[in-house]
């Protein structure tokens, strides 16, 4: 039997702290050489109001309030990216959540470091499902 492998899209931001760095390049090279397509690519100041949307799953939790200041701390970069199960694919290669916790070789293990007290500055953001991405990329690139 042969196994179907959904060619799918998903969203990516590089965070404040990872565009800050000039990380941007790197993680762009890390989706390239695994084998994913660009489909779009932007600089964006993130709005409250898009980041509401897009966090909204979080709302409430502690880490909220001080996730929305550091995701609107300064310019970002927002990517859709293509490719058979890049959803997943994408977040092997983010890693855990936690910098300290991500396994070396991916891109919060190998560059990630900053706990700023209240929020994991991580670097890198990726949809966790077909649904997330749907949603996610029409927030980032309405029209796509
Ligand atoms: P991921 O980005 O790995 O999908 P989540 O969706 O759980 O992680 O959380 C969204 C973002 O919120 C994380 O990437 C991280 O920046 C921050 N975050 C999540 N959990 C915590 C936590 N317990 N403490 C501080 N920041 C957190
Ligand atoms: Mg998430």
């Amino acid at each position: 039997m042969t196994e179907t492998v959904q060619t799918e899209r998903s969203l990516i931001l590089v965070k404040p702290d990872g565009f800050r760095r000039g990380l941007t390049g790197e993680v762009i090279r890390r989706i390239e050489a695994k084998g994913y397509t660009l489909v779009a690519l932007a600089v964006v100041t993130p709005t409250r109001e898009q980041l509401a949307a897009h966090y909204a799953e979080h709302e409430g939790k502690p880490f909220y309030e001080p996730l929305l200041e550091f995701m609107s701390s300064g310019p970002a970069a927002a990517l859709v990216i293509e490719g058979e199960e890049c959803i997943k694919g994408f977040r092997s290669l983010a890693g855990a959540t936690k910098p300290t916790e991500a396994a070396p070789g991916t891109i919060r293990g190998d560059l990630g470091r900053k706990w700023s007290g209240t929020v994991d500055e991580n670097i890198v953001h990726g949809s966790d499902s077909p649904e997330s991405a749907a949603r996610e990329i029409g927030i980032w690139f309405p029209g796509l």
